[in-house]
């Protein structure tokens, strides 16, 4: 999973290591399944396949919340207790092989399965990894429980349904539903089980191993395609002859879903992510999906192949994931961009050092920051220390080893040290079991590896501010200049303003007194590739120069910005502040921010809504109403955000009623 909106927060893995899978193999689940629109709700019977391995008296299913209908052991009914989180089975069994176990049931998840209807259509999505699969389908929250699904799914007509493994058959009815037939050869742990429904065209590849690659999208982005999917085949090949596995599964496919919890989420062989990162070439500089796609493809192999035993071990996913991504990106990106991103990550966790949360990479509750970049920068450090072939063999006899199982970190380390005769004890236990970040370090190895990150460390017009106007006049990489004009924005010279996007953005955030020899320089701002430099620029001239204000609202009147309506809520916002301007068109601009902070946009467009609203005081009915339907988003921070501002307009006497639940 990659999480960009919550990295700083604690990230509670919510695993367990039953006592069940020793006892009992579970081998397959087969299901059928009815998933109902309107009523969101999910109805029908799974069946499982298993073998009994020590002599049992109870079996146990996790299903959360559910009417459980029947259950079936051995086509025999038998009784069951539901206490509206598992399934009980008491019933002796001896060893044994290839029993049956059949559970019919009806529910309407209240989490896991997403429900969400924009314009007139669905678009149903699932998250089981944290917020457990066993919410739509009887299934096992504990990931060391492996099986291989198959699924059929009915569903309206008019949709695509897309889940795990291979669509073998799909059958229209006469009713206005079709039948899918998803089947998965390998097994996995059910957090992995995924589902996505919607208005959706796709268009297929096949990689340079022959693996088919499914790339999903609305019908109307048609033209966002290449820059949303950018590098995808190439990051694919790069993925599987740099990990020296082949790509485990049958088939992989990316499908783009509306408010997605998070960026993206590495269901078996069906990464669904959120559409934010459908855009178009301009969108792409301010934000891309490349990151998140080679991140989610990583995890096919470190997660989905081989799983972290439990919470503890969780960098063995989300640390292999961060560092093949940015392994697959230095292969489009390049080098600089490699050691940029680790540099980065070194100086985010120096920060989390400073602030005393830093913990070890082997603490259950440690920090996103932690599993994710310090698990990446421990692997960048040991490969660099016992070298890149001896690294990649200990990986890949790792996968190979762990194969459609689970592991924990001292299986990592015992395939590393069969690699090297380096004695390793005292790197991973500084690395793994001890709280402190040894920044100086990281830093001392990235200074050794890349010209960037030692000339970024040494040229600073902090440290030589004689030089600084002669550093800013000479061809400096775009990092270390973006750095040198935040340090002295007095100077910026117009030259500056036609240096690469880094730069400009760099002096567009740093700039806030527009010297007026900068004024046109700056007004050239407006014409910018980027949304969000324009964006700023719009902001700050409007700020600046109150007398061109209507000049400025004229040029960008119709930008819309990017895929977040940047521009749009920014303009909107400023041309109700400026005076005698469209003044007869209030009402329509003010029904029009009020409408950004509907259902039908992504909560991200929403929140911004939300916070213009409040800073101009506008408050009426539908902004209300539409601020009382986030109160349940199953976004965390957004339904965080809106409560608190729901909690503050129930102080203004006028608006509390309308933001009281009704009895
Ligand atoms: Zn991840």
């Amino acid at each position: 999973m990659r999480n960009t909106f919550l990295m700083l927060l604690v990230f509670y893995a919510q695993f367990s290591f039953g006592q069940q899978t020793l006892d009992i193999d579970f081998k397959t689940a087969s299901a059928i399944l009815h998933i109902d629109l309107d009523s969101a709700g999910v109805s029908g019977s799974i069946g499982y396949t298993f073998d009994v391995k020590n002599k049992i008296d109870t079996l146990k299913i996790d299903a959360h919340k559910m009417h459980i209908h029947k259950v079936i052991l051995n086509k025999k009914p038998v009784d069951f207790e539901y206490n509206n989180s598992q399934i009980y089975i008491v019933n002796q069994m001896q060893p044994s092989v290839d029993n049956t176990l059949l559970i019919s049931y009806s529910t309407q998840p209240k989490q896991t399965l997403y429900f969400f209807k924009k314009e007139d259509h669905f678009n149903v999505w699932s998250q089981g990894q944290g917020k457990y699969t066993s919410h739509w389908l009887p299934s096992f929250d504990d990931v060391n429980e492996k099986l291989i699904f198959n699924f059929v799914f009915t569903t309206d007509s008019n949709y695509e349904l897309i889940s795990n493994g291979d669509l073998t058959s799909k059958i229209p009815g006469k009713d206005g539903k079709t039948d899918y037939f998803y089947k998965m050869k390998s097994p996995m742990s059910s957090y992995l089980v995924a589902l996505a429904i919607g208005k959706y065209l796709k268009k297929t590849e096949t990689s340079t191993s022959g693996i088919p690659l499914e790339f999903y999208y609305y019908p109307e982005d048609s033209l966002k395609f290449e820059s949303t999917y950018r590098y995808s085949k190439q990051m694919f090949y790069f993925l599987e002859s740099e990990i020296g596995v082949k790509y485990p599964w049958q088939n992989y496919k990316q499908v783009p879903v509306h408010d997605f919890l998070y960026a993206g989420m590495e269901n078996t062989t069906l990464t669904i992510f959120s559409d934010r990162f459908v855009v178009d070439e301009r969108e792409f500089l301010d934000r891309n999906y490349v990151n998140v796609n080679a991140h989610e493809l990583a995890h096919q192999w470190f997660g989905n192949l081989v799983t972290a035993k439990s919470g503890k071990h969780h960098w063995l996913q989300e640390g292999f994931a961060t560092y093949y991504a940015l392994l697959a990106e230095r292969e489009v990106f390049g080098e600089d961009y490699f050691y940029w991103q680790l540099y980065q990550y070194a100086k985010q966790l120096k920060i989390q050092q400073e602030g005393e949360l830093a913990t070890p990479l082997l603490d259950k509750k440690a920090s996103s920051l932690t599993f994710y970049q310090k698990g990446a920068i421990v692997l960048h450090l040991l490969k660099s220390k016992i070298g890149d072939n001896a690294f990649k063999q200990a990986v890949a006899n790792y996968l190979n080893k762990y194969a459609f199982n689970s592991a924990d970190s001292n299986d990592f380390i015992k395939e590393v040290d069969v690699m090297t005769s380096e004695n390793l004890e005292e790197f991973f236990n500084k690395w793994l079991n001890e709280n402190s970040f040894d920044y100086e370090q990281v830093l001392d190895v990235l200074k050794s590896q890349s010209t960037l990150i030692l000339d970024f460390e040494l040229i600073d017009c902090e440290v030589f501010q004689s030089k600084c106007s002669e550093y800013l006049s000479m061809p400096l990489h775009p990092k270390i200049k973006a750095k040198l004009v935040a340090q002295m924005p007095e100077l910026i010279k117009p030259e500056h303003f036609k240096e690469s996007h880094e730069v400009r953005l760099s002096i567009v955030t740093r700039l806030n007194t527009i010297a007026l020899e900068l004024k046109p320089n700056f007004e050239s701002l407006l014409d910018d590739e980027s949304y969000i430099i324009i964006e700023q620029a719009l902001y700050k001239l409007w700020m600046n120069f109150p007398e061109d204000r209507a000049k400025y609202l004229d040029k960008t009147k119709r930008l819309k910005g990017n895929n977040n309506y940047n521009i749009r809520l920014l303009w909107l916002v400023l041309n109700l502040n400026t005076v005698n301007y469209d003044a007869e068109y209030q009402q329509e601009y003010l029904d029009e921010l009020v409408g950004f902070s509907s259902d039908q946009y992504h909560f991200e467009t929403r929140e911004a809504a939300f916070g213009y609203l409040n800073a101009i005081g506008y408050w009426n009915e539908a902004a209300l109403q539409n601020l009382k339907s986030a109160n349940n988003h199953p976004n965390w921070r957004f339904r965080t955000t809106v409560r608190d501002l729901i909690k503050n307009l129930k102080n203004n006497k006028a608006l509390k009623p309308y933001l009281e639940d009704k009895e």
